[in-house]
């Protein structure tokens, strides 16, 4: 049902969309850099529907290939390809989840070179750098759109695919409990359920289960968190010494700002985390502040709830600048 005007143009882009990956020879899927469960789960379903008909699909992102342990039962990782291995000038690109050029790291140049580029979002910042773009900041994840666009194509959903789609939705909506959870978000999750996902199973490996090591190490962060006060903000350094000391990797800490967040005094709460001489920060807001704004002034983006930037500046700065956004 269409309830705002928008919708018919996003209707027809889907219908054009869905028209060009069934005419194209191969399709080439890319999601954002350092992917999460819906920037994978998003990718790696349609991946599954492509190859499930037959059809000629690569998926692959850029950067350290590496994934999050929790990620682990997403079926379909061991079909990523090497980014070396991805076409140079894709006759149709998709990209997931990525609000922009930059967040595709290196195929960003697969993605300019592309005959034909559909952009799969949900950001309200999305940069529109596509040629058709499938982008609907009212989605709860990159994964309702992805289903959309399976409609679309008139294609079967099967058990890999539900299971990929069903983890970009938890992973997006907290588990249905932010403020995105929509009709729609329940709607599909009633829908995947009918191939079977193993919700209890994909719940613990996600969310629930870590190594005692992790563990310890959130506790070590948490005792040095920093509260201020006066704008309900706050905020903890994970530094390389931390991850060294604890034998945990970085892509293991995704969860950390989820224990921060719980703060009872805080309004805003930022993970910053130390990589390679930059940092890596996670904003999340649970009232009234929208963190993408916070987070562009970094060069970065997200959504009003949960948004992100990386920069060479130091821990100091960065959160002096952010106190002053408040
Ligand atoms: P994270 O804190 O890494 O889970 O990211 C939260 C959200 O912020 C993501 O869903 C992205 O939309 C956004 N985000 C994170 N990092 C960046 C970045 N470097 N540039 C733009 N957006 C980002
Ligand atoms: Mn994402
Ligand atoms: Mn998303």
């Amino acid at each position: 049902m269409n309830e705002h005007p928008d919708d018919h143009q996003l209707d027809d882009d889907l219908a054009t969309a869905a028209a060009l990956i069934s005419a194209a020879g191969q399709v080439a899927l890319a999601c954002h850099i350092a992917p999460d469960g819906d920037a994978l789960g998003s990718m790696l379903a349609l991946h599954h529907v492509l190859r499930g008909a037959g059809r000629r699909s690569v998926a692959a992102f850029a950067g350290p290939q590496v994934t999050g342990p929790h990620y682990r039962e997403l079926p379909g990782l061991e079909l990523l390809a090497d980014p070396l291995d991805y076409p140079a000038e894709p006759e149709v690109m998709v990209t997931f989840d990525c609000g922009s050029l930059e967040r595709l790291g290196d195929l960003a140049m697969n993605a300019k070179a592309a005959k034909e580029l559909l952009v799969v979002d949900h950001h309200l910042s999305n940069t529109r750098f596509g040629s058709i773009h499938l982008v609907d900041p009212t989605a709860a994840a990159s994964a309702v759109v992805v289903a959309r666009l399976i409609d679309a194509l008139g294609l079967p959903l099967n058990h890999d695919a539900a299971v990929c789609l069903y983890a970009g939705l938890v992973c997006d909506t907290g588990r249905f409990q932010y403020e995105n959870t929509s009709t729609e978000a329940f709607a599909l999750a009633r829908r995947l359920l009918e191939f079977d996902v193993p919700v209890a199973r994909l719940n613990r490996v996600l969310f629930e289960e870590h190594r005692l090591a992790y563990l310890r190490l959130v506790g070590a962060v948490l005792s040095r968190a920093e509260m201020v006060a006066e704008k309900s903000f706050i905020w903890a350094a994970i530094t390389e010494a931390d991850l060294a000391e604890h034998d945990v990797t970085l892509e293991e800490t995704e969860g950390v700002i989820d224990f921060l967040r719980q703060a009872k005094e805080a309004e805003v709460s930022c993970v910053l985390k130390e990589v390679d001489g930059h940092l890596r920060v996670s904003l999340r807001s649970i009232g009234h502040v929208d963190v993408s704004s916070v987070a562009a002034l970094f060069g970065g983006g997200g959504h009003r709830f949960a948004a992100g930037f990386t920069t060479t500046e130091p821990v100091t700065r960065v959160v002096e600048t952010i106190t002053q956004a408040l």
